[in-house]
């Protein structure tokens, strides 16, 4: 079994040797995460069968011309997380061009990544557990409540459907206008919502979907230790914050906050709602903001900037620090959104320098930043990532890694860990 000390030791791979001597400040691990992130894996047979016992993909892969199809089928699902000795996890995406590869290895769950034909690491995927698997007490197969896992890390999504997406134009009846995130594909209100019962502008969740995604929490094996709160946006915040806290308040009466670390992943809410939920036994917040540079937050989040409006974001999450507490706060961001599309900045150093004031707007305060590198999951070039996103990704967590240690804001592995983290790296930092 190749160790990961081949990893940590050697910097041979033609790659991964050009991110060592250019990013010297970030773990090994790191480079190769960001590495493995930016440019995904190339097809190999070995996904297909392991796509059976791992942690399935959001989405079923669509085998491409010279794939070999699996059982047949030209549609499946392939592992969602690798996993490396050390804990490393990042998300898997297979891309053609790619210079790396997971090839099978010596065992059934063992496996080896190569840049080119050089092994690089060995590593296996995250399992599929058993509550994946399981039904409610009302036979719903409990991954149809709403709940996912990434790693150890629940997220209960019973409201997926963002308002967003159909904002009512003024003065216009019957008419709506889209006012997403621009790089968002998980808010559109889809079928999603029926299963759940979700109403677009209701606050209010369904008791019998709480059940189910509470029963589903609670299974004995879930191996994870935090549970995050997540939903789509509603346009009015106060409604927003009152389904919060229904969602948490039935948790904790199935004694979920004694188990898990659980974290409000809302839209900015009023601090009242904050308060109610610390009550309810929520310890964090994660008000995502995605993008720092005002103009660019309006040109990419135009939905958020103009239901709440940025400086009533950031408020928010001032108050939220107020509420939970030092390190039970963060914001996350989506590292080169401001570089992407019409009316983008053009030039990789200003989104830098952007990035770097957030973190030294923010973490000073008590919030941690923490930033996704971008995927281009939308538009015609979409699976085509922008040069500069991997160097601007390693340079921005290596100058935020400093904020933090300089501003002891370390992120705070209950909230958010090197398990869960499978599309941001500060805990590998960290
Ligand atoms: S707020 Fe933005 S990122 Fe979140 S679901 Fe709505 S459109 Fe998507």
């Amino acid at each position: 079994m190749i160790r990961m000390e081949t990893l940590v030791n050697a910097h041979t791979t033609p790659l991964l040797a050009a991110l060592a001597a250019q990013f010297p400040r970030s773990p090994a691990a790191a480079r190769l995460k960001a590495a493995v992130l930016f440019h995904g894996v190339r097809w190999d047979d070995c996904l297909g069968p392991a796509g059976e016992w791992a942690f399935p993909s959001h989405m079923p892969y669509q085998a491409q011309p010279g794939d070999t199809l699996y059982k047949g089928q030209s549609r499946f699902y392939i592992p969602q997380i690798a996993q490396l000795d050390d804990d490393t996890h990042f998300r898997i995406r297979v891309k053609r061009e790619s210079p790396f590869v997971i090839r099978q290895g010596d065992g059934p769950r063992s496996f080896v990544l190569a840049e080119g034909d050089a092994a690089v690491c060995s590593l296996t995927f995250e399992p599929k557990h058993a509550w994946a698997e399981a039904l409610s007490a009302d036979g719903t197969p409990m991954r149809a409540t709403g709940l996912v896992q990434h790693g150890d890390m629940l997220v209960a999504n019973v409201a997926p459907g963002c308002e967003y997406f159909v904002v009512p134009k003024a003065g216009v009846a019957q008419r709506t206008e889209n006012l997403s995130c621009q790089f968002c594909l998980y808010g559109v209100p889809d079928q999603r919502m029926d299963a759940l019962g979700q109403k677009l502008f209701e606050a209010r969740v369904p008791e019998r979907t709480l059940d189910r995604v509470s029963e589903a929490c609670g299974h004995p094996e879930t191996h994870a230790r935090h549970l995050y709160l997540v939903g789509g946006s509603m346009l009015d915040m106060a409604a927003e914050g009152e389904r919060y806290v229904q969602i948490a308040r039935r948790l904790a009466e199935a004694g979920l906050a004694d188990r898990y670390y659980i974290a409000c992943g809302s839209g900015a809410i009023e601090r009242r709602h904050m308060l109610e939920l610390k009550d309810a036994g929520v310890r964090g917040a994660c008000f995502n903001l995605e993008v720092w540079d005002p103009k660019q937050f309006e040109r990419v989040c135009p939905g958020k900037a103009r239901t709440v409006g940025r400086d009533r974001w950031l408020q928010s999450l001032e108050e939220a620090v107020d509420v939970f507490g030092r390190g039970n706060v963060m914001s996350a961001f989506v590292g080169g959104a401001e570089l992407d599309g019409e009316g983008a900045m053009t030039s990789a150093e200003e989104a830098h320098e952007s990035n770097v004031a957030c973190g030294e707007h923010l973490i000073p305060r008590g919030i941690v930043p923490v930033y996704s590198i971008f995927w281009k999951l939308t538009g015609k070039e979409r699976g085509v990532e922008p040069l500069y996103s991997l160097e601007n990704f390693l340079r921005l967590n290596e100058s935020h890694a400093a904020m933090r240690a300089a501003y002891s804001a370390k992120t705070n592995p209950d909230f958010f860990c090197r398990r869960c983290a499978y599309m941001e790296m500060e805990p590998d930092y960290d």
